[in-house]
Parts: structure tokens; C-alpha cells; sequence
């Protein structure tokens, strides 16, 4: 069937804009990018899981990335000071690469805007505006519309919201959004002199002592360290983003351990209200992609690769809207369940009881048991196989009946 759509117009250039802008650019498809280039110093998403990697790889960007980037071999979850989940990558071997990338954002976001304009993508730099046509459609401003004068006043067939969390098409058309369980912020900087995993590159994500979570990434040149924990909690910590920072370094038992020499070198980060998903993804003549559309949550780092790939399902789907609604909201959906055993103590509690059967049976079966299982949750972590029936299915049926010597309530993430 010939396509429809002949001119895109793309309003936001984060990750799912400028991918989107490249994927349609090398389907032919004539493709102006809205953005005013302006981005922070720290964005977040800096962590990536392997499942980015072949998306990268088709945009021709892969060597440009692994330059400026840190070698991400795997993940580690920490509950207490001496308990581990090793993930390794390694585990998706003939699936996936078996690794992954740290990010500095702003500089990897420069990347994919680099390749989106090579690939002939048309920029208008401008904040972009949208207005309400009718009941249910959406054109671009007037003034908008001017600065990008090789459209000579036309709109183009398809208005694409890839503006993340600003959620721009939502908010005019006022189309309510479902909100995701936890009420969390987020507080993240960069430092130097923080004690790095012993495996180089190894993100490490913390259940908190008192609340919440922490992250660390390691980057080329310094840590990220952010805690993400419920608002009243945060409240108690000080009054200022700086002090909330520092006060949950210092009192949680394994991010002081590894920040005692801990310099901050840049300014703290906050970020608010993110679980959110579209309660409508398209319209006539408009589709959302990335964050606009929807926001899992930060533990399992899948929202740079669920933007990548929402520009990828959209290309394929250009002219099936529906379709492609569904196909994200499939994926959110699998991974909103997937975190959800990380938060309510099920995956620690899963944890604890292999531990369990491996000090009380130890031997060939236990190690075996526990290599598979291993493999199944780390594959479904680097975004291998988080749809798949079976991994889905097995996990629920362990989590339900598999569970020993354990109580997940106590290892929950508050
Ligand atoms: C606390 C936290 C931690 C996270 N950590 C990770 C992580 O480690 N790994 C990971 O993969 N993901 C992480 N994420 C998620 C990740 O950052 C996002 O999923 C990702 O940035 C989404 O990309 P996007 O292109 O949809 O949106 P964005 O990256 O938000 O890009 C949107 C772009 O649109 C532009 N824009 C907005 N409004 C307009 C307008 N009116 N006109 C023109 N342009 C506009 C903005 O300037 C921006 O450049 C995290 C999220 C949170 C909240």
C-alpha cells in the first residue's frame, strides 16, 4: 500500500524525536524537527540497557556513541550492605550485545540531533506551540509554522508530540494521563571521588536504608549518584534539593560507605511526577512517542530505549496509528509489571530464597537453577525478553509460589 503520510513535523528533539526524525528521514519521509536546541546540563538517562544498542547500530551511531560513553557491563542491586543481585549482560549473549552504555545526556542527545540532520531532517529552531483544532485536532501556531518557511504555510500530514514530560499535545488537548503507583522525586548530581563497583562501568542501584533508592552510574569522567524516594520523605531530609542530596548520602549505610570522599562537581537535578501514561497515544493527524506518550519509572533504566523504540514502532506503523498505541502500551505495560516485583520486596525475597536452597542444597542443581533464573530476569532487565509470554509467566508463577525463608514486605522499597 503507498504511504500516506508525506510531511512529519516533529515537535520536541530529545532521544524519540531526533530518532524518529533519522528513521523517517532514511524512509524517505520529508521530516521537520520543532526544538530550540536548549537543553540542561544534567538530564537523566544516563544509564542504557542493551536493548538501545541495535537501535543505535541502525542509525549508524554506534561508534560515535562509544566514544563519548562509559562500557556498561551489567547492573548490580544492592538491598543492605552485603547483599547483591549481580546482573551481567553477558547473559544475552545471541539475544542482545552483551553490554551497554553510560551516557553523558546532553552530549549524547547532541549525537542523535547530529545524525537526524545528516540524514536530511529539516530543523526549526523555535519552542514550538500547538492549537486545538475542533473537538480532537491540533495544528501547529502560526508563528511556529513561519520558522520553518520550506513548509511555505502548510501543515504537515502527521504532528508528532515528542516533547517528554512537557507532554504538549496532552496538556491542549487536555487528555488525562493514568498515574503510576508511587508518588517519587528524584534527586541526582555528579561527583568525583565516589567508590565505583569493582567491575568497571557496573550501574548500581541501592534499596535505601530509611527510604526509597539510589542510583550510580559511573561516567567517563565522574558518578552519577541519585536517590529517588517518596515526597514526604524527601521533605525530612532539608530544605533545599542540595541538602536532601547530601542528607541521604550520608545517612544510608552503603551511599555514604562510597561517598565518604565524595566531591559534587555539578548543580542538583530534581525531578517530579513521572509515571505517567497517555490515556490516548494518537488523535486525527497526531501521535505522541517517548515520554509523552508514557513513563514507566527510572529503576530498570528502560526510558531512553522505550523512546528509541517508539520512534522505531511509529516508522513501522506510519500509517496504522492503532497499532502502534497498542504496541507501547504493551511495552509499558510489561515494564510497569516488571519493576513493580523490585519495589514490593518479590524480586530481593525471590533473591533470598535461591540463596536459601544453594546453602541448604548446594550442588550442580542448585547452580544450574540459579544460572537460569539469572539469565531469565537479567534478560528480561536489558529489555530481551520483557513481552515474552513465558519469562512473564514464569516469573509471576515463582514470585507466587516460589518464595521461602523470605519475607518480601520487609525487603520492599518504600
Ligand atoms: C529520575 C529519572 C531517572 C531516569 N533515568 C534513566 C536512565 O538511567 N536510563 C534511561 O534509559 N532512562 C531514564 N529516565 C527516563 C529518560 O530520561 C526518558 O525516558 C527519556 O529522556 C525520554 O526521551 P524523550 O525524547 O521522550 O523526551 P526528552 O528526553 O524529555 O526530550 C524532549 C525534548 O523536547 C523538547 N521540548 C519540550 N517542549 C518543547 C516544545 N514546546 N517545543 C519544542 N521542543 C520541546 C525538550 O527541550 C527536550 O529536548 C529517567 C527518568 C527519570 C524521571
Amino acid at each position: 500500500m503507498k504511504q500516506q503520510i508525506k510531511t512529519v513535523g516533529i515537535v520536541g528533539s530529545g532521544p524519540s524525536g531526533a530518532t524518529l526524525a533519522s528513521l523517517l528521514a532514511l524512509k524517505g519521509v520529508d521530516v521537520t524537527i520543532f526544538d530550540d536546541g536548549r537543553r540542561p546540563d544534567l538530564i537523566v538517562g544516563e544509564s542504557l540497557i542493551p536493548s538501545i544498542i541495535p537501535v543505535m547500530r541502525k542509525l549508524g551511531l554506534e561508534e560515535r556513541v562509544a566514544a563519548i560513553c562509559q562500557h556498561k557491563p551489567g547492573v548490580t542491586f544492592t538491598f543492605g550492605r552485603d547483599q547483591a543481585i549481580d546482573f551481567c549482560f553477558d547473559s544475552v549473549e545471541g539475544v542482545l550485545p552483551t553490554y551497554s552504555y553510560n551516557s553523558p545526556r546532553p552530549a549524547l542527545d547532541r549525537l542523535f540531533d547530529e545524525r537526524a540532520d545528516e540524514l536530511g531532517a529539516k530543523r526549526a529552531r523555535v519552542r514550538a506551540k500547538v492549537e486545538r483544532v475542533g473537538q480532537d485536532g491540533l495544528k501547529l501556531a502560526d508563528e511556529t509554522l513561519a520558522a520553518a518557511p520550506w513548509l511555505n504555510g502548510r501543515q504537515p500530514d502527521l504532528l508528532v508530540d515528542s516533547t517528554g514530560r512537557a507532554r504538549l499535545f496532552a496538556r491542549t488537548l487536555e487528555i488525562p494521563a493514568e498515574v503510576g503507583p508511587r508518588r517519587d522525586v528524584a534527586y541526582f548530581a555528579h561527583y568525583e571521588g565516589v567508590a565505583a563497583h569493582p567491575i568497571e562501568g557496573q550501574v548500581v542501584i541501592g534499596r535505601m536504608d530509611h527510604a526509597g533508592w539510589s542510583w550510580r552510574i559511573p561516567l567517563r569522567d565522574c558518578m552519577s549518584v541519585g536517590i529517588v524516594l517518596n515526597k514526604d520523605d524527601a521533605a525530612q531530609l532539608g530544605a533545599t534539593p542540595e541538602e536532601r542530596l547530601e542528607a541521604a548520602i550520608d545517612r544510608d549505610s552503603q551511599l555514604s560507605d562510597a561517598g565518604k570522599n565524595r566531591r559534587r562537581i555539578s548543580e542538583v537535578a530534581v525531578y517530579t511526577n513521572y509515571q505517567l501514561v497517555s490515556e490516548r497515544g494518537h488523535g486525527p493527524g497526531w501521535v505522541m512517542t517517548g515520554d509523552a506518550f508514557g513513563f514507566v519509572d527510572p529503576m530498570l533504566s528502560p526510558g531512553m530505549w522505550l523512546a528509541l523504540r517508539s520512534a522505531e514502532v511509529l516508522t513501522e506503523n506510519l500509517d496504522n496509528l492503532p497499532a502502534y498505541t497498542r504496541e507501547m502500551r504493551k511495552l509499558i505495560k510489561a515494564w510497569m509489571d516488571l519493576v513493580q516485583y523490585f519495589y514490593d520486596g518479590r524480586m530481593f525475597a525471590m533473591y533470598h530464597t535461591g540463596a536459601y536452597f544453594e546453602r541448604t542444597y548446594p550442588g550442580k542443581i542448585s547452580d544450574t537453577i540459579k544460572y537460569h533464573v539469572n539469565r531469565l530476569i537479567a534478560s528480561m532487565a536489558a529489555g530481551a525478553t520483557t513481552t515474552s509470554v513465558f519469562s512473564r509467566g514464569f516469573i509471576k508463577f515463582m514470585a507466587r509460589h516460589g518464595i521461602r525463608k523470605s519475607n518480601p514486605v520487609e525487603l520492599a522499597i518504600r
